[in-house]
């Protein structure tokens, strides 16, 4: 165990928290660690955390303090009655952009500075560094680079603007897109479910094609900065809404409901029908923009 590496807080010990724990241990941070439920921090104590009796004094314990909770409300519930002047708070719970900056002004009240944070990974990916984990953060760049150190130890660390807003957005941003890509996966899988086809031996056919189709996110930005939605286009709108045509008899043939596509494409259809037939489908942007 390293003798220097500095030593943290983390309030919270549910499947992330403990991954997180085990990650700091295992790199030989010292550590405090404060749950709710007590019971779940003593598997932590072989390892060589410290319990902390209470959120006061596991604040006090360490100027930095992590916190990964379930929600914001429980960040606000735990912390409230701490002293955090002088302390460098992460919080590493899930929250929205409005919450991380409500939490950022409520820290900075109490004389802490202040990151959010936005854990892509799931917990058997913390404290792994070829599992492709990172942490989005946002909010004081000064206590980042400070901390980057201990940071860096349970995922890569990524620090994406001095708005404490920001790791939220960036975080539900991502989620956002993983979402229309499971919906695609599941429309995909159901087309075939009632036909002799193995989805195992389908499954690395479909990695593939999704895969080779994400470049598709550089043309849209490049398109979005340029201002030229028609820039760079390999297959048009008007090309594209006639493929849905064919997508939904498919589904229809195979007795599968396309509730899972006709949102996208009935903005498709109606950016069409506004006379861009020869962009793609970056003009959906601007309708869903309220
Ligand atoms: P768990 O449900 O496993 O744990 C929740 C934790 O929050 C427990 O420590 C629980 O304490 C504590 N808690 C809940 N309510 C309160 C409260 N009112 N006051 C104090 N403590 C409270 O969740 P995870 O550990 O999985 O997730 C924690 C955060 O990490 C969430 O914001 C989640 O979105 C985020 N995250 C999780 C991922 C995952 O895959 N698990 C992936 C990415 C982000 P107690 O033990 O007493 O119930």
């Amino acid at each position: 165990m390293e003798e220097n590496t500095p030593g943290l807080t983390l309030l919270g010990l549910g499947a992330m928290g403990t991954a997180l724990a085990h990650a700091w241990l295992a790199a030989g941070h010292r550590l405090t660690v404060w749950n709710r439920t007590p019971g779940r921090a003593k598997q932590l104590v072989g390892r060589g955390a410290r319990i902390a009796p209470s959120v006061a004094e596991a604040v006090a314990a360490n100027r930095l303090v992590v916190a990964c909770l379930l929600d914001d409300a429980s960040v606000g519930e735990t912390l409230d009655g701490a002293d955090l002047a002088g302390r460098d708070v992460v919080n590493l719970t899930t929250g929205t952009p409005a919450q991380g900056r409500a939490r950022a002004a409520w820290a900075a009240e109490r004389g802490a500075r202040f990151l959010d944070g936005g854990i892509m990974a799931v917990p058997p990916m913390i404290g792994v560094p070829e599992a492709g984990a990172f942490i989005l953060y946002s909010g004081s760049r000064d206590l980042f680079d400070e901390h980057r150190d201990t940071l860096a130890v349970p995922a890569h660390p990524v620090h994406v603007g001095e708005d404490a807003g920001f790791a939220a957005l960036y975080d539900v941003a991502l989620l956002s897109a993983m979402t229309g890509m499971f919906a695609g996966i599941s429309h995909a899988f159901a087309l075939l479910r009632r036909e002799e086809i193995s989805p195992r031996g389908f499954a690395p056919m479909l990695a593939g094609w999704l895969t080779a189709m994400t470049s598709s996110a550089y043309s849209t930005a490049d398109q979005l900065e340029s201002g030229d939605y028609t820039r760079n286009v390999t297959s048009n709108l008007a090309m594209m809404v006639e493929g849905n045509a064919t997508m939904l008899r498919t589904a229809e043939e195979q007795g599968v409901s396309a509730e899972l596509l006709t949102p996208f494409m009935t903005l498709m259809e109606r950016r069409l029908a506004d006379g861009h037939g020869d962009e793609d489908t970056t003009g959906v942007i601007d309708l869903i923009l309220r």
